[in-house]
């Protein structure tokens, strides 16, 4: 179902009634596309406080196509507009120096480009130091609210390392057109011997897999994917753009949908494999069809049963439960254990908004979301330490597929514009977060739950 008050606003009479009546201004979102793969124009680098970070080679290894303007050099902001700002604040350590953020950034923000992006970096909060430990923590008060406010298509993120090299893949997404729908989120990043980024969920311990791939435009040349739910949606979308990265890419979904399983395979010169996720010994019919192995594994199939609570039959919340969140707990052990997913691989499930903020009528669905939430963060550091592999998740919002061209008029009409982009997400959008987790350069992503919402005001 097309968003008409998105191109209404996007012609000049629809922008002038808009704007006279007050309404939501969404922007043409800039994304990915072959011919312009990349953000291009200045990237200007600020700091605020004293940075220990060896930031300048890891953006310059990050081989971006953007102009760096390294910290300390004059730009006119009058006539220049950065199409990116990194503000390294991982030197931040009390309140006088958080004010360097406001002073880096004050000056800047006006002249950001539109579809730019905004990346803060900050250090994991110290459990032994509460003074840093609350201007960290204020960080990403700052981010959120930065993102509520900056309008025109920009985004703002907020990263805590303590290793730039580690955060290479991150930085080729987040200051890329791939991350157009992906604002006001907090991103641990781990070090690069995957020893962790700190405190709180995501600091992955162990020994993470994490290689450079050879030609980041095709990162998972070479690599094996397989995306449950992939007939349609988001699923198809997830597929076509690993493909996109190089790899191969097995399709699954259930006997009922093959034909257009089978139609999706075959674009993308892939395989397609019918089967429902919930049987018993769906594991073990995957490993059958790879005995050469597995690195990616995306768990996307995903349904809804609507009612509320006092109105849901068991089997309503069996099913729902069942599909979203036992059969993948069932498949990820069995294809861990086994030693199907190979050392370096990478694990991507799907949450939702709706598991983070909850949803009259959704009990059954929210709570099945939550739980990939918790298996994340609980899985991700021991797979990392004991398998060499990553778990992640994303966390749509509302993004325009069947299931919510099926939302009633008015409510998803509030869904649409209930973030800081003000429109809907594509499920491209959601294929590019899960292709950034699925990167072999991503090793030292883990047990993160990234919201691709456009920073919906649910949950936020
Ligand atoms: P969709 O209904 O368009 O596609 C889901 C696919 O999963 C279908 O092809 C379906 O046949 C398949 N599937 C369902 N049960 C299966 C089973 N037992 N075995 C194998 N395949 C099965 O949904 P979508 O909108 O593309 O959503 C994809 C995922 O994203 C789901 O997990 C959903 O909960 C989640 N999500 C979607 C949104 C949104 O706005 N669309 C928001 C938040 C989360």
């Amino acid at each position: 179902m097309a968003d008409r008050y998105l191109s209404l606003t996007g012609t000049a009479p629809g922008r002038f009634l808009t704007r006279r009546l007050g309404l939501p201004q969404p922007a043409r979102l800039r994304r990915w596309s072959a011919e312009r793969p990349t953000l291009q124009g200045r990237l200007l680098h600020l700091t605020a406080g004293k940075s220990d970070l060896d930031l300048a080679p890891g953006l310059a290894l990050a081989g971006l196509d953007l102009d760096l303007v390294p910290a300390g050099s004059a730009l006119d902001l009058g006539t220049e507009n950065p199409v990116a700002v990194v503000l390294d604040a991982t030197g931040v350590r009390d309140v006088d120096t958080l004010a360097e953020v406001h002073a880096a950034l004050h000056p800047a923000v006006r002249s950001v480009a539109g579809s730019g992006r905004i990346v803060v970096l900050g250090s994991p909060p110290d459990p032994a130091d509460h003074h840093q430990a609350a201007v960290q923590q204020g960080l990403e008060g700052f981010v959120r609210s930065l993102g509520k406010e900056i309008g025109r298509g920009r985004t703002v993120n907020l990263v805590r390392l303590t290793d730039a090299r580690a955060a290479e893949s991150t930085f080729r997404f987040l200051l890329s057109p791939r991350s157009a729908y992906v604002s006001g989120q907090v991103i641990e990043v781990g070090g690069g011997d995957g020893a962790g980024a700190g405190a709180g969920a995501g600091s992955g311990a162990g020994s993470g897999e994490m290689v450079a791939p050879a030609d980041w435009g095709r990162p998972l040349a070479g690599r094996t994917a397989l995306v449950t739910g992939a007939a349609r949606g988001i699923g198809e979308a997830v597929a076509a753009t690993l493909a996109r990265d190089g790899a191969r890419v097995v399709c699954l979904d259930v006997p009922a949908a093959g034909s257009d399983l089978a139609a999706v395979a075959g674009r993308l010169g892939g395989v397609a494999l019918a089967l429902d996720i919930t049987a018993a010994d769906a594991g073990a019919r995957i490993a059958d069809a790879l005995p050469e192995g597995l690195d990616v594994l995306v768990h996307n199939a995903g349904i809804t049963r609507d009612r509320r609570l006092v109105n849901m039959p068991a089997e309503r919340w069996s099913s729902v439960l069942d599909v979203n969140l036992a059969s993948v707990l069932r498949t990820t052990d069995a294809l861990l254990t086994g030693g199907t997913l190979r050392p370096g691989g990478r694990v991507v499930a799907t949450a939702s908004i709706a598991g983070i903020a909850g949803n009259a009528g959704q009990t059954n669905y929210a709570a099945s979301k939550a739980g990939i939430v918790g298996l994340v963060r609980s899985l991700g550091p021991r797979a990392l330490s004991e398998y060499g592999v990553t778990v992640n998740a994303v966390a749509p919002g509302f993004i325009e597929t069947r299931m919510t061209a099926a939302v009633p008029l008015f409510i998803r009409e509030a869904g649409r514009r209930m973030n800081s982009l003000a429109q809907g997400g594509l499920p491209v959008d959601v294929a590019e977060t899960t292709a950034w987790f699925a990167s072999p350069g991503s090793g030292a992503v883990n047990g993160q739950v990234v919201r691709v919402c456009g920073q919906s005001l649910l949950g936020a």
